[in-house]
């Protein structure tokens, strides 16, 4: 097929005008999307989490399949697609230990900050996160790693008062607020990326030598 040059430009100026339309379309939307504004309230009443964590098999436990604010909790992790940072003080809540892993095994780029004094004790699933791979780093210095957040492809952040522990989870008055605020999420960021690099293992000092006389 051949074209004469005005009916060339024709098809050109027309490509054009719907490649503009289509760029200026797109900038609508993007400015219209709302922002995530959300809060969960804890303590969540105890229910079946595998409908989040594994979707689509039916589940015979004699457990309530309602939807709680853990359910959205763990949707809302699950969600990631690039990066999770997690920056908790404690994490024993197996539902989200689960997310976190199941994030890892898909390839997501995990990171774990936890407190020290707690990532042994009994019910803990810092271990578990190590043994299947996903990196840990933790404080070695006096004061709780005291936070709770995390972050979620580098444009949401999750905090407020809740460790991922059963007890805060089923039991505790907790908040938690969600936000794709970039100011915060950037905020939230730099402060990970601070510890991250404080917490590097090859600074790890546990056993100074006065402790040792
Ligand atoms: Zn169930």
């Amino acid at each position: 097929m051949s074209y004469s040059y005005p009916a060339l430009w024709k098809v050109l100026a027309g490509a054009a005008l719907c490649l503009s339309l289509e760029m200026m379309f797109r900038c609508i939307r993007r400015r219209r999307r709302r922002p995530l504004r959300e809060v969960l309230f804890f303590p969540a009443p105890l229910s079946c989490t595998e409908p989040v964590l594994s979707p689509g098999l039916s589940c015979p436990c004699p457990l309530p399949h309602t939807d709680t604010a853990l359910c959205r909790l763990l949707r809302l992790l699950l969600g990631a697609q690039r990066s999770l940072e997690v920056c908790v003080f404690t994490v024993s809540s197996q539902p989200l230990a689960r997310a976190v892993l199941q994030l890892h095994h898909r390839g997501v780029r995990v990171r774990v900050i936890s407190d020290s004094d707690y990532m042994a004790s009994h019910g803990s699933q810092i271990g578990v996160l190590r043994q299947e791979g996903v990196v840990v780093r933790h404080n070695q210095s006096e004061g709780y790693m005291h936070h709770k957040f995390a972050i979620l492809d580098k444009s949401v952040v999750i905090t407020g008062s809740l460790n991922w522990t059963v007890q805060a989870v089923h039991t505790n008055k907790e908040n938690v607020l969600i936000s794709d605020d970039q100011a915060y999420v950037q905020a939230y960021l730099e402060e990970f990326e601070r510890l991250w690099e404080e917490y590097d293992p090859a600074t790890y000092d546990f056993f100074p030598e006065k402790d040792q006389k």
